[in-house]
């Protein structure tokens, strides 16, 4: 099963992500925690992308697109995957039609653009072990340090309130576009592409029984 999580940036799907891993045994292709993996390794495309990441603009399409051919020729993709972040524009969508790869779901996220700031913004991760917090909805025993280890916390570059805004522009008109496309292939290929939409908006258990519904 090859399944397509689509929405904004903060929409969720990387928590959504982790549970269709685990319920159906597929991987996730995250090009998100690909780059940023990357850029920790100092490697040259960590390199070549981490001043783009850091102001919210996409990255090229072709190192997107060799990124993701690469990882799903793997040998744990034979049975399906999970794209978490990709595609990501109208190109990136185009070249899997071009590669004969067939997407059995596509899941929209919805969630409104205040929420997003809201939840991004107040984003602080401890970033040895990755533990993430939210200064309201889920704050850290002491102001600004990590639980287990008393280490600061930091804000992600891409979290601060103005990136945020920058990452919604960039959904908004260049990821957007592909809600259209993907429901006119699904209503174009009866039977083999199914499209829905879900709110993102709420408990993650509601979100996660929403998704289970339609993967079956
Ligand atoms: P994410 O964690 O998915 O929000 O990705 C973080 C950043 O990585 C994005 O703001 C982009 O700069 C870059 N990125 C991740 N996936 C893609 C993609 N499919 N196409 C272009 N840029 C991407």
């Amino acid at each position: 099963m090859n399944v397509i999580l689509l929405g904004p940036p903060g929409a969720g799907k990387g928590t959504q992500a982790q549970m269709i891993v685990s319920a159906y045994g597929i991987p996730q292709i995250s090009t998100g925690d690909m780059l940023r993996e990357a850029v920790a390794a100092g490697t040259a495309l960590g390199q070549r992308v981490k001043a783009v990441m850091e102001s919210g603009a996409l990255v090229t399409d072709d190192i997107i697109i060799a990124l993701v051919k690469e990882r799903i020729a793997q040998p744990d993709c034979t049975g399906g995957f999970l794209f978490d972040g990709f595609p990501r524009t109208i190109p990136q969508a185009e070249a899997l039609v071009e590669a004969g790869i067939q997407i059995d779901h596509i899941i929209e996220i919805q969630v409104p653009d205040e929420e997003i700031v809201m939840r991004l913004s107040g984003r602080r991760v401890h970033v040895d072990s990755g533990r993430i917090y939210h200064i309201t909805f889920n704050p850290p025993a002491v102001e600004g340090k990590d639980d287990e280890t008393g280490e600061p916390l930091i804000q992600r570059d891409d979290d601060r309130e103005e990136t945020v805004r920058e990452r919604l522009r960039v959904y908004r008109d260049q990821t957007e576009p592909l809600v259209e496309f993907y429901q006119s292939l699904a209503d174009n290929s009866p039977g083999s592409m199914q499209y829905n939409a879900i709110s993102g908006v709420g408990d993650t258990e509601t979100i996660q029984q929403s998704i289970t519904s339609i993967l079956g």
